[in-house]
């Protein structure tokens, strides 16, 4: 009874695609956004704990709302009789991992949470990986390098070489198992054998027989193209590359680039900016760091309207005044300079003609929300910057104020500073309102194409793709078809339009639906989306190939690639030790990266939760001084959360890092009688350590010599 109903729940393109994980082979499920392949998943699961005796299943998600998400369509298709439950990252106090795994049938789990759990030595945390028989990897195309799924998935392959029996059953889920930024068949088709290699899969299952039914549960919208031209004429641009001419003259560094305006020109002055740290530099690390604000400044003037442009320069030039107490000759320079020229960039900012960029957008807005109701979008763009830059945009432009629009942000959680991210609370809400027709308009970066459940749109707009976050630069040239933003599907008919989009095109699906992808004709952004196009039909006919692959040729390809992995891993973790033997913790100092004052030693540091390094030598507070609100972090901690941000206190560098305030009294040190009566005096309970955040290239604030 209870299976004729799951039957009729699952399309037959599901069914086709997961008859062989019911046979307990391990598989990769490739299906679309929207197609159903968690509730695919799901059966899985649900039948595996039926027929497999001591069966147990963990769920791995890489991002925490998909916990919550994946839980929802779990509950729904598994029985009552199966005990379900979550763990991550932003949960609060918990009970162990172990605890759990051991009192529950299925688990549904960051993979963090996971790898935490298998390399603790605490009794309530550990798990082996063996204790599940069933391993689910949602977005299984991130099992690649040295990502945590790829990390996990190692431990795998190593319990495989060394036959320890039994291992999990795999079933990986994508949207898009990319081509690895290759742009050859045969290099596409060597980076799916990796990926089948990572996670053990006997076949990659995509629709054959069901195909066209599956093409009936996800409609293509109409794509369009929107290209306008540049600026004829850019005063304010023009006048943000003289000045940084006039940095550039003072740096005098002539083999630099002076490509402004661009992501290259970004790499370059961010790893001046760390070079010049390392070298103790400190004035050429200044201009630097200057340059890249400038350059912020330019991408974001290219993507949105000069104020904006203005605005983040001015926050940044303000908050250096506000906050420094010890004032580098270069920095009163460059002070100066921006002091001297504000008022006439101002006045150029407001004179700016409009971007043409902008205009395309707004005509494309007052076509899909001026003439019909009930219309619901999302508006693409690729830094939380331009998001909120085109919110601020949409409520103030004249042409706008008689449409319906009533849009809002939907931006990443990660911890970046305070005010230009979303908690995942906030996120949730607005989707509610979003799906409660509250709001009919998104701004949203690409946090919300990969995996999110947000209902159908029928306008999609990609806008703005030129991006200042430096990753980018490094994976996009031409730009990873695996990155969130190029998933790509493809098992539709060959007369389907070749070049939609398939995360955005999944969320155009209701009827009537629009595409528009804005961009600058003769751009890059427009090149990379026309690349990119070209990746999508090469990882199809890449997968089509590994398909129809003979099967003794493929088992032993996926043999060879196994353990190539394994020993290159074996040879990184050697190297590893040996850098880490190569100094003793006490020889190595911790100076602010501002002013080079010493503060501190290696062996003044801990390592937390594996990630988090806290200074626990008491005498360390004499260095700092705190600021008074919370750093957000938006995870809960087991057993600490972010106090204030911490200054240096000769110079006032803000970027060192956070109080760890304890939660409960315990750290690594306290068992070996360290100096734990220091970090126990506080108020309210809470013991004061220090917490260097976790080292995004501009945030990480101390260096070593
Ligand atoms: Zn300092």
């Amino acid at each position: 009874m209870i299976r004729s109903d799951s039957r009729r729940e699952l399309r037959p393109y599901q069914w086709e695609v997961i008859m062989p994980a019911l046979e307990g082979r391990n598989i990769i499920i490739w299906l679309p956004t929207g197609a159903g392949k968690t509730r695919a998943a799901a059966y899985v699961a649900k039948r595996h704990l039926e027929t497999v005796d001591g069966a147990k299943v963990v769920v791995l998600v890489n991002r925490v709302h998909l916990v919550t998400q994946h839980c929802e369509e779990f509950s729904r298709m598994l029985d009552k009789r199966w005990a379900i439950t979550t763990l991550s990252g932003d949960m609060g106090p918990r009970a162990g991992f172990g605890h759990l795994a051991r009192s529950h049938d299925l688990l549904i789990c960051t993979a963090e949470l996971l790898q935490m759990a298998l390399t603790s030595p605490e009794e309530e945390e550990h798990v082996e990986l063996n204790a599940f028989s069933l391993l689910v990897v949602d977005e299984c195309h991130h099992t690649h390098k040295d990502t945590v799924y790829n990390i996990i998935l190692s431990r795998y392959l190593q319990h495989k070489l060394q036959r320890t029996r039994p291992l999990p059953q795999v079933l990986g889920l994508t949207a898009s198992p990319g081509t690895g930024g290759a742009s050859t068949l045969d290099g596409a088709i060597d980076h799916i054998l990796q990926l089948c290699a990572n996670l053990d899969t006997w076949r990659i299952m995509s629709p054959q027989n069901y195909r066209p039914q599956l093409q009936e549960h996800s409609p293509q919208p109409c794509k369009q193209y929107n290209l306008c031209h540049r600026r004829s004429q850019d005063p304010f641009g023009d006048m943000l590359k003289k000045l940084m001419e006039r940095i550039h003259n003072r740096l005098d560094m002539p083999e630099l680039s002076r490509d402004f305006g661009t992501q290259t020109y970004e790499q370059q002055v961010v790893e001046l900016s760390q070079d010049a740290a390392e070298a103790g530099l400190q004035q050429r690390r200044v201009y630097a760091l200057h340059l890249r604000r400038y350059n912020d400044a330019l991408l974001i003037h290219h993507t949105v309207r000069a104020v904006d442009a203005l605005a983040s320069l001015r926050e940044f030039y303000d908050r250096e005044r506000a906050t420094k107490t010890q004032v580098l000759h270069a920095e009163r320079w460059l002070l100066a300079q921006f002091n001297d020229y504000k008022n006439e960039l101002a006045d150029l900012a407001t004179r700016s003609p409009e971007n043409p960029k902008l205009e395309m957008l707004e005509q494309i807005l007052q076509e899909q929300f001026g003439s019909s109701d009930g219309r619901r979008g999302i508006l693409f763009t690729q830094t939380r910057q331009s998001a909120h830059s085109l919110l601020l945009w949409l409520q103030q432009q004249p042409g706008l104020q008689m449409l319906d629009i009533r849009a809002d942000l939907l931006i990443g959680a990660g911890n970046s500073s305070q005010n230009t991210h979303m908690t995942q609370r906030d996120q949730q809400e607005v989707i509610r309102k979003f799906r409660a027709g509250i709001l009919n308009l998104l701004v949203a970066t690409s946090v919300a194409e990969e995996g999110l459940d947000i209902p159908q749109c029928n306008v999609v707009v990609r806008y703005g793709l030129l991006t200042n976050e430096i990753s980018m630069v490094q994976v996009c040239e031409p730009r990873d078809a695996n990155s969130p933003q190029r998933s790509l599907w493809d098992p539709r008919p060959a007369q389907a339009p070749p070049y939609l989009l398939p995360q955005a095109r999944g969320r155009a699906r209701a009827g009537q639906s629009v595409y528009s992808f804005v961009a600058t004709q003769g751009s890059r952004e427009l090149r990379r989306e026309l690349t990119n196009e070209a990746l999508e039909t090469l990882m199809e006919r890449a997968v089509a190939a590994v398909q129809k692959m003979d099967e003794a040729e493929y088992q032993a390809k996926i043999r060879d690639l196994q353990r190539a992995a394994l020993v290159k891993r074996a040879a990184q973790a050697a190297q590893r030790e040996n850098q880490r033997q190569q100094f003793l913790a006490e020889q190595v100092q911790l100076l602010c990266i501002n002013c080079m004052v010493a503060v501190g030693h290696g062996s003044d540091l801990r390592k937390v939760e594996g990630a988090h390094h806290v200074n626990v030598n008491p005498n360390f507070s004499i260095y700092y001084t705190v600021s008074r609100g919370p750093v957000v972090i938006d995870r809960t901690f087991k057993d600490w959360k972010p106090g204030g941000a911490i200054h240096c206190r000769n110079c006032g560098e803000v970027s060192i890092g956070a109080m760890a305030l304890n939660r409960v009294f315990r750290s690594p040190q306290s068992e070996r009688g360290g100096p734990a009566s220091a970090i126990r005096t506080s108020s309210r309970g809470w013991g004061k350590q220090l917490c260097p955040r976790s080292p995004s290239s501009e945030e990480r604030g101390l260096t070593t010599v």
